[in-house]
């Protein structure tokens, strides 16, 4: 067995397993090594089935018998179901929506079932509980299920299932492949010193403790290790992917002092503090000769915009060196182009409308490119509007740079769109964005363009130090001035009439609100009627009919055609509408200043992060904003932390709260940023962070072409293989 040997050569599988095995991405030998287990449950929650009670979550082991297939009373769910029985008793099991469960197993079978006891007309059965096949029972409460008590390791390892795979078929296998000693060629890839320097297990030790620990220390050192090695990876190939850009010329930017006191003065304010310091950190980075790398961070509302087409200004009125003082084309001055990339198509729009305000005094073409239509400004009838352009004249402007500014949604990246030179690319929402992505954009000119990254997730600061390694970082610590700091109120269902009459006053004194809910309109087949989060459809409705009958109410989601999300939008920004049911898809960027009241029902399925962004969107004017945070949780974690939200100041209090109250891979979003659940589980750890940060400084500081580590070279020479795909 090698360690890509592939599973298929290894085990006998049935067809539910190798579609299991493959949806889990485990298709050779190494990717069992590889795949750990999420938690290590002792045994001691072993029942004897007659000993069950109401409420509890048990372990137990019997035969199974009585399988059969039927549909659930209420809505017509199809579900499985089936009688486990042991010496001291029986319990019925019921599984819906997974009637292939009654197919998985033959009557009088072994299993090991896990799940919570519940009871129906005093009867106690098993709810969805977790399956498994075994070989033989475990006599008596307390005994291994790997053998007797004098067996060598006692903590039972739980993996990631998937349907058709069980956590005991894995444990199982991968003992077969650690057993074979396969483990004797591999090599570790963290240079030894370094392994040694942290007290972290060599990679084969680790890999027998990770997936069968003696002590539960055993298991600790080696996650720990495979943390840190996970991190380190994600820095080495980050700080040397900076080196390397860094070796790229770029355009110098510096603009004329008294154009650029001219060009802030058109905004409606005063920059803030933060603001100017933000702005020459960007005008310093411009002077060099080498491209900025530059993250600016600031919480919801503290006028990121304004830095970014500040930078945007200073770098379309310069000119390319080799042009300077050429009248070029049709264009009387500089032709440095600028791509500004937005999430959404919401968001590129809006940018693109703001855009067309802040440079309307100059003769500075403007297009907007999404995946529904392309725009140019100004028209040539009318040189104060827009016009609708094909993509084709569109991309064609901008590879002779006759559109300086190009605005737009991922559809920026596409290969068709080609720059003449690119001197400046700006990421808004970067956290909505992979590495992948943004290593497209800035690969567009032919000299490095300065990238400015823009975020507003509260994100802890391990994680930005992770995930952001390779940037340098404003912080835009600072609010516009009189902004007050938002209510937000955790909402009851017994208090929703009272919040329902403050809303009114806010809508009756002009301002507008959003109500967001979880879903849109389709009923979740795997949730009871009675489980179904709130749907836009039906919220705007019932708002429309039971609350709010006299106020215009509008929808907004994801499956709206673009024309009818910018009807839409269009209508709130005026005041045509009072309020707005819409999905997360306001999440990020919508800037509606007049609205001040954001509702959220159903709050506890959206992370906090999320939530934080949602209370930014009534943040963005002076009046008082409210937060009304709808619950139908009365779990204990769920509760605290949305008082966490009621309670954190800013965005990165919240997030830090958010690490310490949720559980590894719960943190919001932590699947986009490619990591797995046990390095955003080290993120707790900011020591260890900071030392794979650290380390893999040095290393590539004093060896930049890793020719002295060519285990490391080979790893990061993978990982930049995925990146130019
Ligand atoms: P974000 O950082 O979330 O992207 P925006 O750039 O959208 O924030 O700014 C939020 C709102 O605050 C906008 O309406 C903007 O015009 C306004 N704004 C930005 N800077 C200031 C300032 N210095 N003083 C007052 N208002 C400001
Ligand atoms: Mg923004």
């Amino acid at each position: 067995m090698e360690i890509n040997t592939t599973v298929e050569k290894i085990f006998r599988l049935n067809p539910y397993q190798k579609r299991a095995l493959a949806k889990l991405g485990l298709l050779t030998a190494g990717d069992l090594l590889r795949h750990f287990p999420t938690r290590y449950g002792d045994v001691a929650v072993m029942k004897n089935i007659g000993d069950l009670t109401q409420g509890e979550t048990a372990v137990i082991f019997g035969k199974i018998s009585n399988l059969k297939t039927s549909k659930a009373f209420y809505k017509k769910i199809p579900m499985a179901e089936a009688k486990i029985t042991d010496e001291s008793g029986n319990i019925k099991a019921i599984w819906f929506n997974q009637p292939y469960i009654a197919k998985m197993f033959s009557e009088g079978a072994l299993v090991r079932v896990e799940g919570k006891v519940s009871e129906k007309k005093s009867k106690l059965y098993l709810s969805n509980p977790k399956i498994e096949k075994v070989d033989k029972v475990p006599i008596g409460v307390g005994e291994s299920l790997f053998g007797s008590a004098g067996d060598e390791h006692y903590l039972y390892p739980v993996y990631p299932e998937s349907r058709g795979i069980s956590s005991n078929w894995l444990y199982h296998s991968t003992q077969k492949v650690l057993k074979s000693g396969i483990l004797d060629n591999l090599i570790d890839p963290i240079p030894s010193e370094i392994l040694q320097k942290y007290n972290l297990p060599g990679l084969k030790t680790a890999l027998v403790w990770i997936h069968a620990p003696k002590t539960e220390n055993d298991a600790l050192a080696a996650r720990k290790r495979f943390a840190f090695e996970e991190v380190f990876f994600i820095q080495l190939e980050r700080q040397k992917a900076r080196r390397d850009y860094e070796q790229n010329p770029s355009f110098k930017i510096i603009p004329n002092e008294a154009d650029l006191i001219k060009f802030k003065s058109r905004f409606s304010f005063t920059p803030t503090g933060a603001q100017e310091r933000a702005l020459s950190n960007v005008l310093a980075d411009f002077s060099k000769s080498r491209p900025m790398l530059r993250l600016l961070e600031g919480d919801v509302g503290s006028g990121k915009t304004f830095v970014a087409a500040a930078a945007a200004y200073a770098a379309v009125v310069t000119r390319p060196p080799s042009t300077r003082g050429l009248a070029q084309g049709k264009q009387d001055f500089g032709n440095l182009q600028v791509a500004y990339m937005a999430p959404t198509e919401i968001l590129a729009r809006q940018h693109f409308e703001s855009f067309t305000e802040y440079f309307a005094h100059l003769p500075i073409n403007i297009g907007l490119i999404t995946g529904s239509g392309c725009l140019k400004f100004p028209s040539k009838t009318n040189p104060k509007e827009a016009t609708k352009i094909s993509r084709g004249q569109l991309l064609k402007w901008v590879a002779n740079g006759e559109i300086p500014i190009l605005i737009g949604t991922h559809a920026l990246i596409q290969k068709t769109v080609r720059f003449k030179h690119l001197a400046l690319a700006v990421i808004d929402e970067q956290h909505r964005f992979g590495v992948i992505q943004r290593q497209k954009l800035i690969r567009k000119g032919e000299l490095a363009p300065h990238l400015l990254s823009m975020t507003a997730t509260p994100i802890p600061r391990t994680l930005a130090l992770t995930i952001f390694g390779d940037l340098d970082l404003t912080l835009l610590d600072e609010m516009p001035p009189g902004r007050k700091p938002i209510i937000t109120d955790l909402v009851l269902q017994n208090d929703r009439e009272n919040t329902y009459e403050k809303i009114r006053a806010e809508i009756v004194a002009g301002r507008q609100a959003y109500v967001i809910c979880p879903r849109i309109d389709e009923p979740d087949p795997n949730k009871l009627l009675a489980l179904q989060a709130k749907s836009v459809k039906a919220e705007a409705q019932r708002l429309k009919k039971e609350i709010f009958p006299e106020f215009e109410i509008g929808i907004l989601h994801g499956k709206l055609k673009p024309t009818e999300k910018e009807e839409v939008m269009a209508d709130f920004k005026n005041g045509k509408l009072n309020i707005l049911v819409a999905t997360s898809v306001v999440e990020v960027g919508v800037n509606v200043p007049n609205a001040t009241v954001i509702v959220i029902e159903g709050a506890e399925r959206f992370g906090l992060a999320q939530l934080h962004q949602f209370r930014g969107r009534v943040q963005r004017s002076n009046y008082q904003a409210y937060c009304y945070v709808f619950t139908e949780s009365q779990k204990g974690n769920a509760v605290r932390r949305l008082k966490a939200l009621e309670q954190a100041a800013n965005g990165f209090e919240l997030a830090e709260q958010d690490l310490k109250i949720r559980g590894a891979g719960e943190l919001s979003g932590a699947r986009q940023w490619g990591l797995s659940d046990i390095a955003m589980d080290a993120l707790k750890n900011l020591k260890m962070v900071e030392a794979a940060r650290a380390e893999a400084q040095r290393i590539i500081t004093e060896d930049p072409t890793l020719k002295n580590f060519p285990t490391l070279a080979e790893k990061i020479k993978q990982a930049e293989a995925i990146h130019l795909e």
